[in-house]
């Protein structure tokens, strides 16, 4: 039987991860796994997370089964700070999901419940795992342009003439906030114009949001979610806390829809807990349960808070440091689109060649596409990354 499987392709992250490790060059610099990095270089346990685990460990009475949904607590508080008082919770559903992947793959599979015949638009690019997941559900895909290589920056009119194309019922699969793989992000002023096309076609937003404070903080981070919630009878949200909690391993997310009415939620809600029981029961606790407390523990909430505030300006810094740089070493401004850009990535807009150049020359890694980790850099490779670009010809 087995001899039937065919080879399945490498996943290009995991096998740039395994050729940074096997590279024996002292310096080398990994600016590909999308992980946040400090400046030592370490993806530290929030503090927050550690003392809610410490006070978990101390109250947790069962390892019993909980609900298919996940924990109330959990939910409600990834409700409130995702949509905030947008949320129209009696037309809304949620489950607890296998961290955002697993969370995006609900949702899909809960549209081919729904409407096989829907199409679903990514933005091209986009995380490659989307495309991936919607082959293995079987949805059909369509793409949107998004990004303009040359100014590295949304190219909002391309990405608005290709959605001309929505039928009715078709869902559009857009990042809340901090754009994975590119770095760059629509206004607001476009994200209210593309929510009038979406309602005009009557579309459906599927929102990823995997980097919720990442960007410009927690509230303004959500602004387009909420503003949509606010606007569209019908969407889907599907959140990670691998990110911003930095649970990564601990597999902790969160898939929501909105209604058009409090019947069609009840509906969504009984088929979202039977797709967590058909694809893997109970959904994982600990992360969740731990991401539950801290947001309803005004004390580890604000000290999570106050440490997600020092990342994300930690993030904001090496931008601003790394165009000023650039603009030093090439004495140009043409990678301002660097400060300009959110979140952990940016599309440095480099050739194959010139990626190959920064790897092999220089040993730096950074993925094919060339999207970069700005968190995998720190204030002393920031000018070695610099003048690596210039000399690269990039
Ligand atoms: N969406 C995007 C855009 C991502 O970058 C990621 C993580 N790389 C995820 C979803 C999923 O995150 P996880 O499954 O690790 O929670």
């Amino acid at each position: 039987m087995f001899d039937q499987l065919t080879q399945q392709p490498k996943d290009k992250i995991l096998a740039l991860m395994q050729q940074f490790r096997e590279d024996p060059r002292p310096g080398k610099i990994d600016l590909g796994v999308g992980v946040y990095r400090n400046a030592e270089g370490v993806t530290p346990v929030m503090r927050a997370i550690r003392a809610a685990g410490a006070q978990w460990q101390q109250d947790e009475t069962t390892k019993a089964y909980t609900s298919l949904a996940g924990d109330a607590q959990f939910l409600d508080g990834m409700c409130d700070l995702i949509l905030a008082d947008t949320a129209p919770r009696d037309r809304m559903a949620s489950v607890a999901t296998v961290g955002g992947t697993g969370a995006i793959h609900q949702a899909l599979e809960l549209i081919k419940s729904a409407n096989p015949a829907a199409r679903v638009w990514l933005s091209n690019p986009t995380w490659p795992n989307h495309p991936a997941i919607l082959r293995h559900v079987g949805l059909q895909a369509a793409e949107y342009r998004y990004f303009d290589n040359e100014s590295r920056a949304v190219d909002f009119g391309a990405m608005m003439t290709d959605l001309q194309g929505l039928a009715a019922g078709d869902v559009v699969l857009l990042h809340g906030c901090c754009h994975n793989p590119t770095g760059a992000n629509l206004t607001m002023p476009e994200w209210t114009e593309l929510a009038g096309l979406l309602l005009s076609k009557g579309a459906i937003p599927l929102i990823d949001i995997a980097y919720q404070g990442f960007g410009d903080g927690l509230d303004e981070d959500a602004a387009p979610t909420r503003m949509l919630a606010g606007k569209l009878p019908e969407m889907l949200i599907a959140a990670s806390c691998s990110k911003n909690f930095g649970v990564y391993r601990d597999r902790a997310g969160i898939l929501m829809t909105i209604c058009a009415s409090s019947a069609d939620a009840a509906l969504a809600q009984n088929n979202l807990a039977t797709l967590n029981r058909l694809n893997y029961s109970f959904p994982p606790d600990h992360g969740a349960r731990l991401v539950g407390l801290i947001l309803s523990d005004p004390t580890l909430r604000a000290d999570w808070q106050a440490e997600l505030e020092e990342v994300r300006n930690g993030m904001l810094t090496l931008r601003t440091q790394l165009a000023d740089a650039l603009q030093i070493e090439t004495g140009s401004n043409r990678f301002g689109f660097l400060a300009q850009h959110r979140g952990m990535f940016s599309r440095l807009g480099a050739t194959p060649e010139q990626i190959e150049t920064l790897r092999d020359t220089h040993a730096i890694y950074i993925i094919g596409d060339s999207r970069m980790n700005i968190a995998g850099l720190n204030a002393e490779t920031v000018p070695l990354l610099a003048s690596a670009i210039a000399r690269a010809g990039i």
